[in-house]
């Protein structure tokens, strides 16, 4: 009989979930994924192997009722009938906020998750809907272990500077400073880097995860130094719908000439803005590279721009760049944006090889490029399965 962990990744209104064999000492193995999505209008579940075939699904219509823990318990049950006779032996859950005092994966005790709880209004549209299931599987399972991993975690390393603001002190100790996000995406990537490119790994090298939320991770032998996002997932790079770094000016004229109120002012930035806000069309990065409208192509080359921009800053703070590796969505599956990117890069050494980034696995800059550009898909699952696993077992 072998044991298994649960991977959950929960949003507002949706849950990604992974579901791993531990196979040790090799690495946690998939044995199948999904997500419940529509949670509060009308949820669907879908479950796939590793090789994305279709296992299960099901739907319930708008105004059905379905709880959020009817739906986690029928996600529990097809998880352990999944299994079979092996055995879940805890949950893992990617938090999108540790705060000050917890950066490691840690067993969600009450007082933990009471802990957690104070820091919901630092990450009010993430925080909560990250817990809500921790709360709910206590008190269904309540003998089932469950881990916090965090989103902020890998980025504790960050040189004390990259983590002010120029602020006045007192804020700073309160808590009102950097902290980073995409952290166990950029826990991942180091890893896969020290695992096939060690002396790449032992260097300079620029991550960017680009998905829906985007951000850069500058590391240096493998630790975060620095990265775009910062007090909140806003810093930093434009995004599907966040508009990322701006002048605070603007938010001040915004509520004391225009009107607007602090929730208008949120939805704004968190939802109206990006690649959505720039285009008028869609945030999804497929839709835009597909139209002809001009507002769309901007948006895409305002998205590569500032890309660009901030990797130059992460270069200056590292001392220079010996690689850089594109992930997520768009990392992923864009040939056109990394090569929007790469072209406003090569004042640093980069030089991209066009069948290479069309093709879009492994090394896609030239032999004779001084920066190494990688596309590297990131998988957080995996990541929280390893930490649950070592969390569970240390
Ligand atoms: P999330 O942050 O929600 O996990 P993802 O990492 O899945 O998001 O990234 C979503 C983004 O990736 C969307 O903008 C989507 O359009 C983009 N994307 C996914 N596949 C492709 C593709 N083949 N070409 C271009 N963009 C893609």
């Amino acid at each position: 009989m072998a044991r298994a962990v649960l991977a959950l990744n929960a949003g507002s209104s949706s849950i990604k979930f992974a579901l791993f064999r531990l196979v040790p000492p090799a690495a946690p193995a998939l044995a199948c994924q999904g997500e419940v999505d529509g949670i509060g209008t009308a949820p669907r579940f879908r479950a796939r192997d590793p090789a994305g075939l279709v296992l299960a699904e099901q739907s319930w219509p708008a105004g059905a009722g379905r709880t959020h823990e009817q739906l986690l318990g029928g996600l529990l049950d097809f998880a352990e009938h999944h299994l079979g006779t092996d055995k879940l032996a805890g949950i893992g859950h990617r938090i999108v906020h540790g705060g000050q005092d917890f950066f490691r994966p840690v067993r969600l005790t009450p007082a933990v998750l009471a802990a957690l709880e104070t820091l919901v209004p630092l990450a009010p549209l993430h925080q909560p809907h990250n817990l809500a299931p921790v709360r709910v599987l206590a008190a269904s399972h309540p003998d089932l272990p469950q881990v916090a991993c965090f989103d902020t975690g890998f980025h504790h390393t960050m040189a004390p500077l990259a983590t002010r603001f120029a602020l006045p002190r007192a804020l700073h100790d309160q808590g009102v400073r950097r902290y980073g996000f995409h952290g166990l995406s950029y826990e991942f990537i180091a890893g896969a880097l020290r695992a096939r490119l060690p002396a790449l790994a032992a260097g300079r090298v620029v991550a960017a995860h680009l998905g829906n939320g985007a951000s850069l991770c500058a590391m240096a032998d493998g630790r975060s130094v620095d990265t775009t996002m910062g007090f909140t997932a806003l810093e930093g790079l434009m995004m599907g719908t966040r508009c990322g770094a701006i002048d605070p000016g603007v938010l001040l004229y915004l509520q004391q000439q225009r009107g607007m109120t602090v929730q208008a002012v949120e939805d704004l930035l968190y939802h109206r803005s990006g690649l959505l806000g720039v285009s008028g069309l869609s945030n999804d990065m497929r839709t835009l590279l597909a139209s002809d409208d001009p507002h769309a192509a901007e948006a895409v080359a305002l998205f590569a721009y500032r890309i660009a921009r901030e990797t130059a800053a992460l270069a200056g703070t590292l001392g220079g760049l010996d690689g850089f590796v594109f992930t997520a969505g768009i990392g992923a599956h864009a040939p056109p944006v990394r090569a929007a990117v790469c072209a406003r890069l090569g004042w640093l050494g980069v030089e991209l090889d066009p069948a290479a980034n069309a093709r879009g696995a492994g090394r896609i800059s030239t032999a004779a490029s001084r920066v190494a550009v990688h596309v590297i898909p990131t998988d957080e699952e995996a990541m929280i399965a390893r930490h649950t696993e070592a969390t569970l077992d240390g």
